[in-house]
């Protein structure tokens, strides 16, 4: 697979992710369990950073604390200029919206609208886009992601690797600064996944931070930053 050589980020100015101390631990039938210890980690701006481990590893625990879908047990954090464990549902799904987009392994379409559809959806539901350019913008991120012509097609009739790059179109839909993406290359083949991770490399070019989720060192070495977990910890944070 092709190696990006990115310039490294110039580490200075404000972070866009700062983790201090962030714990989680989940309450279970047994006691609590602590799925991520002590975690501090700083992602500057145009950064492309992968996060690698094994199944179990805190990885989904850690992108969720990220989107702030989940709150931390403790630590502070804070992401895209907000200090999001003082906001409220509603501020964090307003926040969310325009700052972050989320990437999935099983895309997450909505099954039942077209494809257009489902990115128009995103800029309904945060109206930064005025809606007379809800359409246009939309085809111009099919066009960027090279599906334009199933613009108007359910999600079902496409393959899975056109179904990851609609899903990526999506999460352009409000030009957020920051994307978070959990295994996108899971489900995908390897031809796929080499044109997702390329357009993950042309996006973070264009200025876009990613911090991309994945158990495949391979998808990882990717990135420009491998910050590796093992059972909750950050046990080695590399460049290469
Ligand atoms: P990964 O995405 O790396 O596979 P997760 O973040 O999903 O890891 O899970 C980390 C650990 O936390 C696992 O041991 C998992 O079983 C546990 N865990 C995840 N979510 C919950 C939950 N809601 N309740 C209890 N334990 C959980
Ligand atoms: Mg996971």
């Amino acid at each position: 697979m092709k190696k990006t050589h990115l310039a490294q980020p110039l580490q200075t100015g404000d972070p866009i992710i700062k983790l201090d101390s962030i714990t989680k631990a989940y309450d279970t039938p047994t006691g609590p369990f602590t799925a991520l210890h002590d975690i501090d980690l700083t992602i500057y701006p145009k950064e492309f950073v992968a996060i690698i481990g094994k199944s179990g590893s805190g990885k989904t625990t850690m992108l969720n604390i990220l989107a702030g879908i989940d709150r931390p047990t403790g630590g502070a954090l804070t992401i895209a200029d907000a200090r999001i464990h003082g906001l409220s549902e509603s501020e964090l799904s307003t926040w969310r919206g325009k700052n972050i987009g989320l990437v999935f392994q099983f895309f997450q379409l909505l099954p039942t609208l077209t494809v257009a559809e489902n990115i128009m959806l995103a800029m309904d539901l945060v109206k930064v886009i005025p809606a007379d350019e809800r359409r246009s913008r939309t085809i111009e991120l099919l066009e960027e992601v090279g599906i334009a012509d199933q613009a108007d097609k359910l999600p079902s009739s496409l393959s899975g690797g056109q179904q990851q790059r609609a899903a990526i179109a999506r999460a352009l839909a409000n030009n957020p600064p920051l994307l978070l993406c959990d295994e996108p290359t899971g489900n995908l083949d390897s031809k796929n996944r080499e044109i997702v991770l390329e357009l993950f490399a042309k996006l973070n070019k264009r200025g876009h931070t990613i911090v991309m989720i994945t158990h495949e060192r391979d998808a990882g070495a990717f990135a420009d930053r491998q910050v590796t977990l093992v059972d909750g910890r950050i046990v080695e944070d590399s460049r290469g």
